[in-house]
């Protein structure tokens, strides 16, 4: 089914937490100056790894059969050996092999992963994504050089740059960062709405969703009327958060975001809204109880 369940995706803390932890202590074990060594940590858990022109639209797929594990690659969606897109797809497919209950469901059927190309929002995809974030930009590495890159869509790129890893990977670990209030999403070129991820501050500032179409002469919007030819630059524009996301009249909804976006090839438009204040009021504490439990 296409669209975005925006409220059945949000990671809880504690959750969220367990999974940082897992992923980190992966990369610690595989860990060289030039980063987490993914054939390494394939090679450790007798995970055999596979290259193929696939029809189907995936990125990579965690195979269990009587031979073992598996990571197919799909070469047809882009996943080049060592590109960082493909680390990405090794690292995300890791995520479903290392956190128990993705194992267990695998048991039961084949899990896909869309990667970029994501149609379905779904926790299990956002958890596979978060340690496949952690385990290709671990903390100590990652704290350090977003203070050298400074913030935003231009430290996200230094990032993608100076560690080969992937745009979406990069602009994870910066908001898991959560240096100042902030949410991410991804569009496909027909603007409908991929994914989207959320600092805690900007959770906590009651922000839970964003609109379902990109504001009109928005950042966004202008890349998106370029189309997929458009050159990866950051485009930029500033509204207040209610424009942007779904959040009512109340409390926060005049703050300025930034909106920082940029075309990711033929996938769709990556886009980083920023509030100018480093930190924003929070809302009643029942949405902290709901941030908790949900
Ligand atoms: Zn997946």
């Amino acid at each position: 089914m296409r669209g975005v369940h925006q409220e059945r995706s949000i990671i809880p803390p504690d959750r969220a937490d367990f999974i940082r932890c897992l992923a980190e202590n992966v990369a610690e074990e595989h860990q060289t100056a030039h980063g987490t060594v993914l054939d390494a940590v394939l090679a450790d858990s007798s995970i055999e790894l596979i290259f193929d022109d696939f029809l189907e639209p995936f990125d990579g797929l965690l195979i269990k059969d009587s031979k073992g594990y598996r990571v197919a690659c799909n070469l047809a969606t882009g996943n080049t050996p060592n590109a960082p897109r493909c680390r990405f797809t090794i690292a995300h497919e890791l995520g479903h092999y290392f956190i128990d209950e993705h194992r267990a469901v695998l048991a039961d059927r084949l899990m896909p992963s869309m990667g970029e190309n994501a149609i379905q929002d779904n926790l299990m995809e956002r958890e596979a994504d978060l340690f496949a974030s952690h385990l290709l930009l671990p903390s100590l590495l990652i704290r350090k050089a977003f203070k050298k890159t400074g913030g935003g869509m231009k430290g996200i790129r230094q990032i993608t740059s100076r560690f080969g890893a992937s745009m979406k990977c990069a602009a994870i670990r910066y908001l898991g960062e959560d240096l100042v209030p902030c949410g991410l999403s991804f569009r496909a070129w027909d603007g409908s709405l991929r994914w989207k991820w959320f600092s805690r501050k900007l959770w906590l500032a009651g922000v839970r969703k964003i609109r379902d179409k990109p504001v009109i002469k928005s950042a966004t919007e202008r890349v998106i009327q370029k189309g997929s030819d458009a050159r990866p630059e950051v485009v930029d524009s500033a509204a207040p958060a209610r424009y942007v996301f779904q959040m009512g009249d109340g409390q926060n909804s005049n703050e300025i975001f930034q909106e920082e976006a940029m075309a990711l090839g033929e996938y769709g438009v990556l886009s980083l809204f920023t509030a100018q204040k480093a930190d924003l009021p929070r809302m009643a504490n029942v949405l902290d109880l709901r941030y908790t439990h949900s």
